[in-house]
């Protein structure tokens, strides 16, 4: 068997050219404020791409850039200053910020009806509790619509998610379980952790390891979606998954890069405009 390769990039593509025909119908453009403090090169590239897929989306960018040795209070008042302008419908915190800084705090100061990571404790409450109005994290989001891209109806499915970050194995396990999935959520302490694996029919990783999941862990036929962005000696990125490997066996896989990846953004755009909507 040969997977098909599930193409993050048109899809995420697709999802931006449909944003942009929305907000050029609405009145006034939505608004993205994004905050960054400090100088760390990978955060000011990321920031970098959302500005300009808000550009090219048609969305107002509000950028706040501070200095590495700002202070908590500082950062807070940007926060508020955001949480209090109306033209500002979606905030959100470069992650990471230095260390004297609380960032667990810090997000939840952000008004969660403005919270466009899905961060914030009423958020992650909402999409526990299966309430829409709520923002769900962007890349947990973007991975349910690649899944969706192949396999509409999942229910029943045994998903295993290799993960457990709030950031995204959290978020995306009651994704899963919300299309009625039965869902396995594994981490560093789960034992037989291959064995688990190829019993799944969506396998998730997203863990942080060069090539961890094998082809020998997939079920034939699975649904493979790799998280992971590591970066090779070669200095070519690799996902958590052997790619090679895996499409000899998974019905579809994503590649990385150009899976998971530009769908990040493409979700933050839409959570941008569903905050502006409501
Ligand atoms: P994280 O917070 O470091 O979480 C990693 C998870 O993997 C933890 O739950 C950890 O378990 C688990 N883990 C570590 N070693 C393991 C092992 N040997 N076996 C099984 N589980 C193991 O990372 P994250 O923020 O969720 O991100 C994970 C990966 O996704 C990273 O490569 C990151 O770059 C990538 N990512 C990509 C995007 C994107 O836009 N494409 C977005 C976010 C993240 P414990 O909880 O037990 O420690």
């Amino acid at each position: 068997m040969t997977a098909h390769i599930i193409d993050g990039k048109t899809i995420a593509a697709n999802l931006r050219k449909e944003i942009r025909s929305r907000v050029e119908g609405m009145k006034s453009p939505p608004g993205l404020a994004v905050i960054l403090v400090g100088d760390d090169p990978a955060s000011h590239v990321y920031v970098g791409n959302k500005v300009k897929a808000c550009a090219e989306a048609g969305i107002k960018s509000f950028e706040s850039r501070l200095p590495a040795k700002a202070a908590q209070a500082e950062i807070a008042a940007e926060i508020k200053a955001f949480n209090d302008n109306p033209d500002v419908h979606g905030i959100l915190m470069q992650l990471p910020v230095p260390d004297h800084l609380d960032s667990d705090a810090l997000v939840q100061m952000i008004s969660p009806a403005k919270d466009v990571d899905g961060l914030t404790f009423i958020n992650i409450g909402k999409l526990v509790a299966g309430d829409e109005t709520g923002m769900v994290p962007c890349t947990p989001q973007g991975s349910m619509l690649l899944i969706k891209s192949v396999e509409k109806n999942l229910a029943g499915k045994h998903a295993v998610v290799i993960g457990r970050s709030l950031l995204f194995g959290k978020p995306m396990a009651q994704l899963l379980l919300a299309e009625n999935c039965t869902v396995t959520t594994a981490h560093s302490k789960t034992k037989n952790l291959d064995e688990i694996c190829r019993s799944a029919d969506i396998l998730v990783a997203a863990v942080g390891r060069p090539k961890m999941v094998r082809g020998d862990w997939i079920k034939p036929g699975a649904i493979v979606i790799d998280v992971g962005i590591n970066r090779m000696d070669n200095g070519k990125l690799c996902g958590d998954v052997d790619y090679d490997e895996a499409a000899k066996v998974a019905a579809a896989i994503t590649p990385v890069p150009g899976g998971v990846g530009p769908m990040t953004i493409a979700c933050l755009l839409q959570n941008t405009l569903k905050a502006a909507q409501q």
